[in-house]
């Protein structure tokens, strides 16, 4: 510890944020894999190669409508010198094809129906003139031609998609072409979320002197939904140590991840404090970082327990910087969000001790990336949150990054959305 930093106003030692995020990457496991449909596996890592049971396509089939022939029947037509043959069936979708072609002879065929016995190429319908139940074909072609072979795209036994993959629709549409309904994967975590204080009424509900709507419960939803994870909302507990321990109690089964906000701090009332400081397993810790400096971490009914602070923005940023990766991990993805190094265009200071996370909107210019600081850094305002796509990472020792400096940026909305 005595190499660690100290707060500037109150001589706390301070625990540097990769240090506190480690201990909680440390403490995190992928969840054990379910078997889920395809359609809830969908954005879920798989926990298991899967192979294709047949082969892909199952049957050799027409990649044209036109008429299946022999391509040695046909090697000399021209539009000139067309080549008559006997029409001596037609395929349907979704049947066997039911007939041969023999010399002379063909068979017409829809795009997708089987390739009858005999027939080693396709005349697409275009090149081809029917009269009565003769065909005259204007060209001819190779074997092959227009035919998808059964297991060209995968053989039976061959792997489909590999283990560890996130399944996206390119997958899933795979795996269901295989006849695959379900698969192992590692199932979206799901994080209660619960926000502590007297003061706090739903959104939408009657305030009144000194009460505000709980915010953190809706910045937290919408993080945890846009990590892919599943929010178990339990609403709002009072300042009461024992309200909120039955709070997870009453929901434990139904999460695999437990997150408050509020009540941290060394409040007389603060509840997460109070229920847990006589603990050895939820650990209380002042982070070198601003916001979000008070946090507490540990286990709860044998499921990762996140105590965030209070304030908003630094709900949002602790989200970011400790529950996300955590939860990606849970999830068996990678941890962090995409980072790029932008361009400061304006100061940014704060607590030099600490690593300052900065609400910023990020651009590209000309192929270069810029970051512009979207207000103060006072933790309360949650609209620098809103107008933000960034957070702009100030390490500890630099008292002001300068404008014109590069800053790494994390980057928490898609690349190409900018707000205005
Ligand atoms: P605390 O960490 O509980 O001392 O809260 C710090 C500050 O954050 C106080 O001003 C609280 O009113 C505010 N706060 C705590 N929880 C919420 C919440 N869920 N929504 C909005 N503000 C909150
Ligand atoms: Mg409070």
């Amino acid at each position: 510890m005595s190499a660690h930093a100290h707060d500037h106003d109150t001589g706390q030692p301070l625990l540097p944020v990769e240090e506190a995020r480690r201990r909680v990457l440390d403490a995190v496991a992928p969840l054990p894999p379910r078997r889920l449909s395809l359609r809830d596996a969908h954005g879920c890592v798989l926990a298991e190669d899967v192979a294709a049971p047949g082969d892909l396509p199952p049957f050799t089939s027409s990649a044209m409508d036109g008429f299946a022939v022999r391509a040695a029947d046909v090697a000399g037509a021209t539009i000139d010198a067309p080549t008559p043959l006997r029409i001596v069936g037609r395929v349907a979708m979704g049947r066997a094809s039911g007939v041969a072609v023999g010399p002379g002879e063909a068979v017409a065929v829809p795009t997708g129906g089987v390739i009858p016995e005999g027939a080693d190429a396709v005349v697409p319908i275009e090149r081809c003139v029917v009269d009565g139940d003769l065909v005259r074909v204007l060209q001819g072609e190779p074997p092959g031609r227009h035919v998808r072979r059964a297991g060209e795209d995968a053989r039976r036994g061959e792997r489909l998609v590999p283990r560890g993959r996130r399944l996206l629709a390119g997958e899933v549409g795979l795996l269901a072409s295989a006849g695959i309904a379900d698969v192992a994967v590692h199932p979206r975590a799901r994080v209660l979320v619960v926000s502590t204080g007297d003061e706090l009424v739903e959104p939408g509900e009657a305030t009144g002197p000194g009460r505000i709507p709980d915010a953190n419960s809706l910045t937290l939803h919408g993080q945890i939904v846009e990590a892919g994870a599943i929010p178990v909302p339990a609403g709002i507990v009072p300042d009461d140590a024992d309200a909120l321990l039955e709070a997870l109690a009453a929901h434990r089964q139904r999460a695999d991840v437990f997150v408050s906000s509020g009540g941290v701090s060394v409040g007389e009332r603060d509840p997460v404090k109070r229920a847990f400081r006589a603990r050895s397993d939820v650990r209380f810790v002042e982070v070198a970082m601003q916001p979000g400096k008070p946090q507490a971490f540990g286990t709860v009914h044998g499921r990762p327990f996140f105590g965030l602070p209070g304030n908003p923005v630094s709900v949002f940023v602790s989200f970011e910087v400790f529950v996300r990766p955590a939860l990606m991990a849970m999830m068996g993805r990678p941890p962090d969000r995409p980072e790029v190094t932008a361009t400061l265009e304006s100061d940014i200071g704060g607590p030099p001790e600490k690593t300052r996370f900065a609400r910023v909107r990020v651009r590209r210019e000309d192929g270069r990336w810029t970051a512009s600081s979207t207000g103060g850094r006072q933790s309360n305002l949650l609209s620098t949150v809103a107008r933000a796509n960034g957070l702009a990472v100030i390490p500890p020792g630099v008292a002001v990054a300068r404008a014109g400096e590069p800053c790494r940026v994390m980057l928490f909305r898609d690349a190409d959305e900018v707000p205005s």
